[in-house]
């Protein structure tokens, strides 16, 4: 069993070893005599134990005089010590310097025997009572002896000379073997302990270990009396899970209230809450087990024994083998495997497996092995349990309120200040509560969470639930499968009071039953009442966790204080229910976060030994996520009633949001997801019942402070320090003042990027400058690339807080090329299947021109892409992935790898199982996948061949053997432990360790994996190197990092942290093209990459090239890294983090990352600290190694080869090596059938037969261990009894077709991911068979659970009962079982059960069964066979219905096919199923449309759907008059423009880089008119842009320019939808006047009301400051009005606009001429508090050429002025076209009003100069996506010309050289009136500077002109008003403020607008001036201090995000805070 266990860094280094035997009497009587020790020795009147004591013989002399005295103060006496002899010398170093002392007391009573329970009470003690000071105790028993120590197995006899005496006798021997990888190894650890070794982990030991301690409080014993209290705590809190479960073992023995049976019974109960096939007896057993203790859960099995009973436990889910054999001779072995004590086969009498939740006992005093079921139904009636179930447990139907009525107050859900407090966003409602409660599910994402971390967030107000993160199993404890292995799950928990464990009674029983920890409103009301109704013990109490918010941080702590000093209250007043609650939250109170008050006053009953006294629920308004319940659960809740979610969805029905269901059926819905969130949650721990999890505080605390941890947390891991009490305090009192100081429901970016939100590492200028940059080699636009993502690193992670120091800089050219660099480079593991075969390929390509790595992913892969493409590319995946799923795992994929990669967990979800929906799996990924084009496929979250670490050597062994020229690379995800896991993978023989952070991406899963499950890389890689070097396992393996790594320094920080390998998976994909759409998993990628839909991935653009450009760009950037810290290779890189420190004053309060720092190689001088040399996996001493020269005779030869030999379970994975040879030289196809056949006999090792290829067939005679078969790829295997052994007979079949036998011969996981090939198997498989056969055929003989789980093909055919489960998830493939048990065992979710056909089925059947007789000798096969037509009925065929429905309708369609030439689709379906339809093309009429609008395809619709703008009106028409040019499209017409709206995950319209300037919400409001909430729309848009009536109609719309759609398709018509949706909210009266509720008695002058003036004064207005705003003109509006026509602006919209603004208390006073002739501007900074100025940049360009003075040459605005005064006052103006001929020199928005405006004057000509060349029609090369597009576009003016004349007023390249003019006087044509215009042609042309322009000679001409305007744009702000208040100006003219601010040189004086940033446009000085108000209203509001004193604004920044700016400061400060 050796292969089973590890070995440290020396091969004598073990993780432990021990055994324990019965009490060798003969042997230590002699012993003991033999040293003068003479006191009597009665065989079980002694004890004897093994002490680990101190080397030091003073210390040991002292213990052992301490020793002594609690020996005789318990009642006994020492009568003796023996120093055991040990054999030091064959220690390896490590246990050396750890050996203790080890000495042998003899114990003996003081007087006569006292009997045996007395005895052992004494003893039970003295143990306790000695632990902590005389050394460790390994047993101390009058029956059995405990002998171990930190060995290998084969140590522990050599070691201890003891177990060599040939006197020493036992009549039973427990041997544990141990592989650490939750905890280092030691001494003390080493197993067995006094009752029990434990082969697993219990996931569930903190909250146990909490349980246990609360009990203590409760715990009496008639035996020990006050003794009790002597021994507490039961568990020892240093020791291993295994030791702290013997430690309660031993409590529940010992007092004599349990057998040792029972005692394993209540600890580790069977799955028996969804065990319909269970007594009723054994069933209450359980249940009354369950109130007194929740078990101990983990994958487990337990071996024990006090000296009579022997036997094994197996937990629930039975994931871990256990075999064994009894003999004629009454023996039996039992044990990991068969085959470990050769046993003559004729001995053999029965072969059994130990059952998932069963035990196997010998009473070896009777001499018998007792039956599990007649044991545990003998224990079950013991006691009248199912009575007491019924008298005492209570259940809420008992008395729960009927009505689900959710009472609800009128205030609409917007106005719900409630919400805001409690830190509701309006996207978790869009995205999260909403999406729960209408499908019962939580709702899904993808491409990972690249949200900064909650502790790093100094912008937005982070919940304490943030901070937690989930941990998950990885390779020792495997999650479960909480869907299709449900059953061993339970939401069912007990609550309330518990008693006296010691003491069994009916009382135990009395507590309250829930079937979910989550309480409707009507539960917990009837809860509050059951003291008044049927239960008047069960008082409850409520204690409120609000506090008078005016108390500030105070106020908070002691509510805190308060609730965990009224909770002992309660405890003492006899209260069994405390309900803390945040129900009185209002505008005076706030509440503490209900995780903190939950986790305070749970550790404060625990530590009072309380906490068992009562249940704890929570009433909260601060949980609705899945997560929040987690966390609340896993701290110890009992009930949470989250009120304020129940009432969101009962506002948002009766608000129509949610109206397609009741609101019963919402909030069952969401209870339902968040039932199935936490079950999910749970089985990632690999625990199955919430009673365990329930405060087993599986989390980590990110960035959490010491003390809050403390006290609230007590135990969890929290690595870098972080927020306080006092930060989240003021967090609190944020939240809690925002919302009712200015509700704004926040909208922060969570999920996603968005404007102004949450940091996020993937945001629009990364991702465009990337994909510039690769595409076009464009070196700045790699610059700009790393600048914004190095700022973003900087903003979000943790290494972005390092800096790289130290070092002797060396010139670069030092450096190694980044050719060598590259190699060390991969890309990530994205499947082909998750992304198209182009993104898939084009990576290999990439990866491969490099010499880098690609990775397969886990969806398998074509042997065609490993042929040379013609150019002599090759696009094969070096790194081939093994996952959980085995898709497409072949030999052939196997044995064309350079690195196979088991993949154990997934970074965005770790302990998840992937999916892949059926519409993803086309023809083609089928084939590659083994499985069935159109079935969804799913990915178990366990590999079903790894459940333990010693599994996961075994398939590194498999693999190995698989690929011997492959490293073997393990991808571990970073979590607290990590380090200790790797160290366990390193010595499973992993040549690579892949350390993964939680931020990677995906295609799909739940939004709670993806953002709280696992930690950043940095922490995982730091602890993984230094655990590694510490335990001198370094240089055995390769280490690499990934997730999220984007530039050069992000490589240098991974490798100066220990990496010497970097992954990369969403970098190189967006250079690719990737946008993050964030809708991979819905085949809908707009850009080809994640999609297998042909259309989409045509719209492919990427190329291997882009791949190269980034790696070689990143390469060479590292290069300048590396020579600035003086390192010429990486190599010398790694691990050299004292080149790292924290840059200064860039962590957050609190955050320590010194840990991370510490260099390894300081750790352990000496050890290696990178790889230096290989794994040895003894690949030569294998079985197959000794066959492969006869294999490549016969390869050579063509000869069959045929080998008979014995086999040993020491020969694993027989037949994978030749298959690997096989595969190498014959590929896929193999050889012929027969080529080669190994006839074994014996025992086969694990994994006979793994990815056996075609030709090699496999006879075993004898039986087998784990995974026979497991990958099976073509080859044949037989495994059959041998002939000789005593159980083959039983092997016959009974009349109802179940079979007889119990004779097990193959283990567990048989056939696991088979993809082909045939097995047959005589006898039974235990627990999951043929999981994830995708192609075999097997038959066997009766199966354990789980049988054919997750099948996706192939057929099996089962003689035989089948187990628990049988058939969950399977997918594809049939089963035909003949069982008389199948209908009660099969788990019917996705199959049908139907019967077998006659015809050419039922001839295969039959054919299938006689070759499994022949082949096996099978007596039930020829007995089957025999009666086959009788029996043919009772088989059953299971049926997937996914593999049916597809299978009939591909037998259909080639029906059809035959008989049908063409299909015409019915007119009705063809629109919906054509690509590229315009629906309203074939629009009919308005409910038709409405129909249609129902169907609109919101996925697809950008490739669907036609773009369509507002349209303008005729031409012709439209100049006749001066109305708005456009009309508005119809509401359905806009559903569909918004239904083309693709919802990005990154929505570049609204990035003010390239987008939106707002950071308009537009995908938001588009969703919602595309849902006809337009109301809603009105809201999202009103909180980003104060005047969108503006916006839509004169922005250029950079929104559309940036819209992803736009990269293949149309952009969405954005800024049609916006004007809509705000002339909408004009006409349905929403826009009302809303003055301030509060003035802050602050004022602000506000010079200029243009739309950055007007934009600052209404801002400034609504956070109740004074606003008076100053216009020279005589209307309020500026540019608004004046410089805009009125047929694109009517100016009685801006009118309608300033009316309402006045009505809010704006004051505008017109005509003030501030600073010039008017009133100073002194005068006006003395009257106000703040002055800002948005003046405008009015100050024209000017035309300085002969000629300029002549009449009729005027600049454009003040054509544009003249024209719209003459309108608007009716008067003529002085300044008209009409008659004239017009020329307008300059472009643009001006120039064309100018145009627009001449022809509506009746102008007789119209011409345009432009200087610039004409565009082109598509964007030019140096102008990509998601820039504005400078692409030539006809305005309304250019349409309005060509109407009239016919042709475009344009003309490009041309330079006006010179006005002519005429003069009155006649002849001077310089003078007098403009008739004409000289110019030339103009050339431009490209050079290394920049463009140049040259004159083109010949090509002068004159334009004949009357009137000439000047539309060139504007210098800058006018004088006189900056003069005077003397401000500082740019060079260039504009005011001058610091980066980012509004702030001028001058106190209290701040500009916005075009006067602050020069010319720009409309949407550009709205956001100047919301922008520039924030910060004068944060000026204010320090000042006014009528906020609390924080210095923050209630105002948004661009995106409407409130930000937390200026929190962090104010915090260090210690700033007082009040309200
Ligand atoms: S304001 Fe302009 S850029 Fe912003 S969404 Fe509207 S049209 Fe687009």
């Amino acid at each position: 069993m050796s292969h089973r266990g590890a070995t440290g860094s020396h091969e004598h280094d073990g993780d432990g070893a021990g055994i324990m035997t019965s009490m060798p009497h003969d042997f230590l009587t002699k012993a003991f005599h033999t040293l003068g020790i003479n006191a009597p020795m009665e065989h079980g009147h002694y004890a004897v134990g093994n002490v680990f004591m101190s080397t030091d013989s003073n210390e040991r002399q002292q213990a052992q005089k301490r020793f002594e005295a609690t020996v005789h103060d318990a009642g006994l006496t020492v009568a003796g010590w023996r120093r055991a002899p040990v054999f030091s010398e064959c220690l390896g170093p490590v246990s050396a310097g750890g050996e203790p002392w080890v000495m042998q007391p003899l114990v003996v009573c003081s007087g006569a025997w006292v009997g045996d329970v007395e005895m052992h009470r004494m003893l039970f003690l003295i143990k306790k009572r000695i632990r902590p000071v005389v050394g460790y105790l390994c047993s101390l028993d009058t029956k059995t002896l405990v002998y171990k120590g930190l060995f290998c197995p084969w140590q522990l006899f050599e070691y201890y000379a003891d177990l060599k005496d040939y006197t020493y006798s036992t009549h039973f021997a427990l041997v544990h073997s141990r592989f650490s990888t939750n905890t280092f190894p030691s001494w003390e650890r080493a197993q067995p302990f006094s009752l029990c070794a434990h082969n697993g982990e219990i996931n569930t030991l903190r909250g146990n270990k909490n349980w246990m301690r609360a009990r203590e409080g409760l715990l009496k014993s008639d035996l020990f009396e006050d003794d009790l209290q002597s021994v507490f705590p039961i568990i020892d809190e240093s020791g291993s899970d295994s030791a702290a479960f013997n430690n309660v073992l031993e409590l529940l023995t010992a007092s004599q209230a349990f057998s040792l049976p029972e005692a394993l019974m209540v600890m580790v109960p069977e799955a028996w809450q969804n065990d319909a096939h269970m007594s009723a007896a054994k069933r209450s057993f359980y249940e009354w087990a369950s109130c007194i203790m929740e078990p101990w859960d983990g994958p487990a099995l337990f071996a024990f024994s006090d000296g009579r009973y022997c036997g094994a436990q197996l937990d629930r889910n039975g994931l871990r083998p256990c075999r064994y054999y009894i003999t004629r001779d009454a023996q039996m072995i039992c044990a990991s495997e068969v085959g470990v004590v050769n046993v003559a086969p004729e001995k053999v009498v029965q072969r059994g497996r130990l059952i998932p939740g069963r035990m196997l006992l010998v009473d070896t005093q009777l001499g018998i092995v007792v039956d599990d079921e007649l044991m545990k139904e003998n224990i079950a009636g013991m006691r009248p349990f199912s009575q007491w179930i019924e008298q005492q447990q209570i259940r809420l139907e008992h008395f729960e309120s009927t009505s689900d009525d959710i009472l609800i107050d009128d205030i609409p859900l917007s106005a719900d200040c409630r919400m805001a407090a409690f830190g509701y966003s309006a996207e978790q409602l869009d995205m999260i509560l909403g999406p729960m409660a209408l499908h019962g599910k939580e709702p899904l994402g993808s491409m990972g969470n690249d949200a900064v971390l909650a502790c790093l967030d100094t912008r937005v107000v982070r919940l304490p639930y943030e901070y937690m993160r989930q941990l998950f199993a990885q390779v020792t404890n495997p999650p479960i499968d909480p869907i299709r292995e449900k059953l061993i799950m339970s939401l069912r928990c007990h609550v309330g009071p518990e008693r006296n464990l010691l003491q069994i009674s009916e009382h135990q029983a009395h507590r309250l039953s829930l079937d979910s920890p989550l309480l409707t409103l009507p539960q917990l009301a009837a809860i509050r009442r059951m003291a008044a109704t049927k239960y008047p013990s069960w008082t409850t109490k409520t204690i409120d966790i609000t506090f008078d918010a005016a108390l500030g941080i105070d106020g908070y702590v002691a509510a805190l204080d308060r609730a965990c000093a009224e909770s002992t209250e309660a405890v003492e007043d006899g209260c069994r229910v405390i309900v803390l609650s945040d129900r009185l939250v209002d505008d005076k109170r706030a509440a503490v976060s209900a995780l903190l008050a939950l986790g305070a006053v749970h550790h404060h009953l625990v530590a009072q030994r309380q906490r068992a006294r009562v249940a704890l629920m929570v009433e909260t308004g601060e949980a609705r996520e899945t997560h929040h319940f987690c966390v609340l659960l896993g701290y110890g809740a009992d009930a949470i009633c989250p009120y304020m979610a129940y009432e969101v969805l009962a506002k948002l029905h009766r608000e129509n949001v949610l109206q397609d269901h009741s609101i019963g059926e919402l909030v069952a819905r969401f209870q339902h997801a968040v039932d199935d969130g936490v079950r999910k949650v749970m089985s990632k721990m690999g625990i199955s019942t919430l009673q365990s999890y329930k405060g087993a505080q599986i989390f980590e605390a990110l960035g959490v402070a010491a003390g809050v941890v403390d006290r609230c947390f007590r135990g969890t891991a929290s690595r870098i320090g972080g927020t306080d009490m006092r930060g989240f305090a003021m967090a609190a009192l944020v939240r809690h003042h925002r919302a009712y100081g200015h509700h704004v429901l926040g909208d922060e970016g969570e999920y996603a990027w968005r404007a102004g939100g949450q940091h996020h590492v993937n945001m629009p200028q990364t991702i465009s400058s990337l994909q510039d940059a690769v595409r076009r080699q464009n070196a700045d636009a790699w610059r700009q690339y790393t600048d914004a993502a190095e700022r973003a690193m900087e903003q979000s992670t943790l290494r972005g807080r390092l800096e790289l120091h130290g070092g002797q800089a060396i010139d670069v050219s030092e450096v190694e090329p980044w050719t060598a660099i590259v190699r060390r480079f991969c890309t990530g593991a994205m499947s082909y299947g998750s992304i198209s075969m182009e993104a898939h390929a084009a990576l290999g390509v990439a990866m491969n021109r490099l010499g880098g790595k690609s990775n397969s992913g886990e969806g398998g892969e074509d042997a065609g892409r490993s042929q040379p493409l013609a150019n002599g590319d090759c696009a094969r995946s070096a790194i081939k992935q093994v996952a959980s799923g085995r898709f497409g795992v072949t030999s052939r994929y196997l044995a064309d790898a350079d690195e196979l990669q088991i993949k154990m967990a997934q970074g965005a979800k770790p302990g998840e199982g992937g999916e892949l929906l059926g519409t993803k799996v086309s023809a083609a990924i089928a084939r590659t996948r083994h499985t069935t084009p159109g079935v969804t496929l799913v990915s178990p979250p366990p590999h079903h061949d790894i459940y333990s670490i010693e599994d996961l050597k075994q398939l590194i062994f498999d693999l190995k053997s698989a690929n011997p020229r492959a490293r073997v690379s393990v991808k571990l995800v970073s979590e607290s432990g990590v380090g200790v896991v790797a160290a366990g993978v390193a010595k499973a023989l992993a040549d690579h360790i892949l350390v993964a952070g939680h931020d990677g991406g995906t295609g799909a899963a739940r939004w709670t994996g993806i953002k709280y499950a696992g930690l950043p890389w940095e922490l995982g890689l730091a602890e993984t190197h230094q655990t590694l070097v510490l335990n001198a396992l370094r240089g055995r393996v390769v280490l690499q990092a990934d997730g999220q790594l984007k530039t050069a320094r992000d490589v240098a920080v991974a490798a100066l942290l220990g990496a010497e390998e970097f992954g990369f998976a969403t970098a190189p994909l967006v250079a690719l093209g990737c946008v993050y759409l964030r809708r991979c998993h819905q085949n809908s990628c707009a850009v080809g990459v994640a999609t297998q839909d042909p259309v989409l991935r045509s719209k492919f653009a990427g190329l291997p090239e882009h791949v190269v450009h980034f790696f070689q760009y990143l390469a060479e950037d590292l290069r300048v890294l590396m020579a600035a810290l003086g390192f010429r290779t990486v190599a010398e890189m790694v691990g050299r983090s004292e080149h790292l420190r924290e840059r200064a004053g860039a962590t957050p309060v609190g955050i320590d990352l010194s840990a991370l720092l510490r260099p390894a190689h300081s750790m352990r001088p000496g050890a290696a600290t990178r790889f230096e040399r290989a794994q040895d996996h003894g690949i030569k001493q294998r079985m197959d190694a000794r066959l492969v020269p006869q294999l490549l005779q016969a390869l050579q030869t063509g000869k069959r080869m045929d080998v008979s030999t014995d086999v040993h379970n020491t020969d694993r994975a027989v037949g994978t090596l030749l298959s690997y040879h096989v595969s190498c030289t014959k590929g896929a196809e193999g050889l012929a059938e027969g080529s080669v056949r190994l006839r074994l006999r014996g025992s086969a090792g694990q994994s006979l037969g793994a990815f056996l290829a075609p030709g090699i067939a496999i006879d075993l005679e004898g039986d087998a261990n784990d995974y026979v078969g497991k990958g099976l790829s073509g080859g044949r295997l037989a495994v059959y009894p041998q002939r000789a052994s005593s159980d083959v007979d039983n092997n016959v079949i009974d009349l109802d077709g179940a079979a007889t036998s119990n004779n097990v011969i193959v283990g567990n996981v048989c056939l696991f991911g088979a993809t082909s090939g045939e097995a047959f198997i005589c006898g039974l498989a235990a627990e999951r068979f043929a999981v994830r056969n995708s192609g075999a055929l097997a038959v066997v003989e009766g199966v354990g659970d789980h049988g054919c789980e997750y099948m996706t093909g192939g057929r099996v055919v089962v003689l035989g009962n089948v187990g628990r489960n049988f058939a969950a998830g399977m997918s594809g493939g049939i089963a035909y079982v003949l069982a008389s048990n199948l209908h009660k065992m099969c788990n019917v979710e996705s199959v049908g059960l139907v019967a077998v056909q006659g015809g050419e089925e039922a001839r295969w059947l039959r054919r299938t069964v006689e070759r499994h007789a022949e082949l096996t000798g099978s007596i039930k096969a020829r007995n089957v066979i025999e009666r086959f037509d009788e029996l043919l009925p009772k088989f059953t065929k299971v049926y997937p219905h996914e593999y049916r429905r597809v299978l009939e309708a591909e037998a259909e369609k080639e029906k059809e096919t035959e008989t049908q030439a063409e299909i015409i689709l019915p007119p009705a379906l063809a629109d919906t199923v054509t690509s590229l339809v315009d629906i309203e093309d074939a629009m009919v009429d308005d409910s038709q449309l409405a129909k249609r609008v129902q169907r609109l395809d919101k996925l697809r619709g950008f490739a669907k759907y036609r773009r369509r703008t507002d349209a303008y009106r005729p031409a012709h028409a439209r100049t006749k008059d001066w109305q708005e040019i456009s009309a508005r499209q119809t509401k359905a017409q806009l559903q569909v423009q918004a239904s083309r709206c693709i919802d990005c995950g990154i929505p570049f319209c609204q990035s003010s880089s390239d987008g939106c300037p707002l950071g308009n919400v537009v995908p938001k409001w588009n969703d919602l008119v595309f849902r006809d909430r337009w109301h809603d729309a009105f809201l999202r848009l009103m909180a980003t842009n104060n005047f969108p009536e503006f916006t839509g109609r004169v922005c250029p719309a950079p929104c559309e320019g940036a819209c992803v759609a736009g990269i293949s398709e149309k952009p969405v018509a954005i800024k049609a939808i916006e004007a809509a949706i705000i002339d909408h909210a004009w006409e349905m009266g929403w826009m009302q006047p809303r003055p301030p509720p509060l003035r802050t008695g602050r004022s602000v002058a506000v010079v200029g009301s243009g739309p950055a003036g007007l934009a600052a004064a209404e801002q400034l207005n609504s956070a109740g400051h004074l606003v008076t705003v100053y216009e020279r003109e005589d209307r309020i509006g500026g540019l608004l009005i004046y410089g805009i026509p009125n047929m694109k602006l009517d100016k009685q919209l801006v009118a309608r606009r300033v009316d309402k603004m006045r009505d809010e208390g704006i004051v505008f006073v017109t005509g003030a001429h501030i600073g010039a002739t008017g009133r100073p501007a002194a005068d006006l900074l003395q009257s106000a508090d703040a002055v800002l100025l948005a003046t405008g940049a009015t100050w024209p360009r000017d035309l300085a050429i002969p000629g300029r003075q002549l009449e009729g040459i005027h600049y454009a605005m003040d054509f544009l002025t003249t024209s719209t005064k003459r309108l608007l006052d009716g008067q003529p103006g002085a300044l008209s076209a009409e008659g004239c001929r017009v020329v307008v020199i300059g472009g643009g928005d001006t120039g064309n009003d100018c145009i627009g405006t001449a022809v509506r004057q009746g102008a007789r000509s119209v011409v345009n100069f432009e200087l610039m060349p004409k565009p082109p029609t598509e964007r030019a090369v140096d102008n990509p996506w998601p820039q504005y597009p400078r692409t030539f576009r006809i305005d309304y003016g250019h349409e309005e010309v060509v109407a009239h004349w016919g042709n475009d007023p344009r003309q490009y390249c041309i330079s006006t050289k010179r006005f002519i003019g005429s003069s009155s006087s006649g002849g001077d044509s310089n003078s007098g009136r403009v008739t004409g215009i000289e110019t030339v042609r103009v050339e431009w042309t490209k050079g290394d500077s920049g463009w140049t322009m040259q004159e083109v000679a010949g090509s002068e001409e004159v334009f004949e002109a009357d009137l000439v305007f000047l539309a060139m744009g504007f210098l800058g702000p006018e004088n006189a008003v900056l003069d005077e208040l003397c401000v500082e100006r740019m060079p260039r003219s504009n005011v001058k403020t610091a980066e980012g601010s509004y702030a001028t040189s001058v106190p209290r004086v701040f500009a916005a607008g075009d006067c602050r940033r020069g010319q720009s446009l409309v949407v550009w000085a709205i956001n100047e001036g919301r922008q520039a108000a924030r910060e004068v209203d944060q000026m204010l509001q320090r000042e006014c201090g009528q906020q609390m004193a924080v210095g923050f604004s209630n105002l948004p920044v661009s995106g409407g995000v409130l930000c937390l700016e200026h929190f962090e400061p104010i915090l260090e400060a210690e700033v007082e805070v009040k309200v």
